[in-house]
């Protein structure tokens, strides 16, 4: 079922997604070489419950840890640890915080240091390839418009899309429905109404968009030719005339 929020609803939503946004803007500093992912971890859990939120991921279907930080050819659900980032490395950082039983969820690709041209060229496609899919969304599109919209761009730039995993709704729940595919077409799927709250995803390959599950931790998601992957994710508001972005400044 998808849920319209109330106005009460959003303002709570609206807290949580700036929540999200300031961990973001505090990690940043840190994202450097010699800092282990666990590290990384640790910073972020205590940043998000000093601000008097919950991390949405701990705990979530037994996910270990507050952020999921993926690093390289690792898609999503990267599990903090021992690894020390290093010079080149791309780390994407998916934060969710829950703040008066309202969620908000939002991923970032970062560079550590310098990075090569390919890398640089995903990281800024696949973020442009989010803006596009938030520039299709407004009150009456339905939510292949969306996928068509981050699908066409992500194409244009020969980069892969990763089709099993998809954006969502989110609320009282940090997935709620609707799915938010990465793919699709105009006209097709649910019908976006004024007060969904959706989270829309790109997660985008330089290589191939064929993907496995680790099987030695039951979560990462890794690409199969070892090749990058970036992610970025904003959780939004439908409006009238577009969306109003939770998770931004
Ligand atoms: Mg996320
Ligand atoms: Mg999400």
């Amino acid at each position: 079922m998808i849920t319209i929020k109330s106005d009460r609803e959003i303002e709570l939503l609206r807290k949580a997604g700036h929540i999200v946004y300031e961990t973001h803007q505090y990690l940043k500093p840190y994202i450097k070489a010699g800092i282990t992912t666990k590290e990384l971890d640790a910073l972020g859990e205590a940043f998000i419950r000093k601000q008097g939120a919950l991390p949405s991921f701990k705990g979530y279907e037994g996910f270990p840890n507050a952020l999921c930080i993926s690093v390289n050819e690792e898609v999503v659900h990267g599990i903090p640890g021992d690894y020390v980032l290093k010079e080149g490395d791309i780390v994407s950082i998916d934060i969710g915080a829950c703040y008066h039983g309202y969620h908000g969820d939002s991923a970032w690709s970062y560079a550590v240091g310098e990075v090569s041209s390919d890398v640089q060229a995903l990281l800024k496609n696949t973020e442009q390839a989010l803006y596009e899919g938030l520039k299709a969304i407004h009150e009456g599109v339905h939510i292949g418009d969306i996928g068509e919209a981050v699908e066409s761009y992500a194409t244009q730039h020969h980069l892969g899309v990763v089709k099993e995993l998809v954006g969502h709704g989110v609320g009282t729940n940090v997935h709620e429905d609707p799915d938010v595919p990465n793919y699709g077409t105009r006209g097709t799927g649910p019908k976006l109404k004024k007060g969904m709250v959706l989270a829309v995803e790109p997660m985008l390959t330089l290589g191939s968009p064929e993907i496995f599950i680790d099987s030695e931790n039951g979560w990462t998601i890794i690409t199969d030719d070892n090749q990058a992957s970036a992610h970025f994710e904003h959780t939004v508001v439908v409006t009238e005339d577009g969306c109003e972005i939770l998770t931004g400044e």
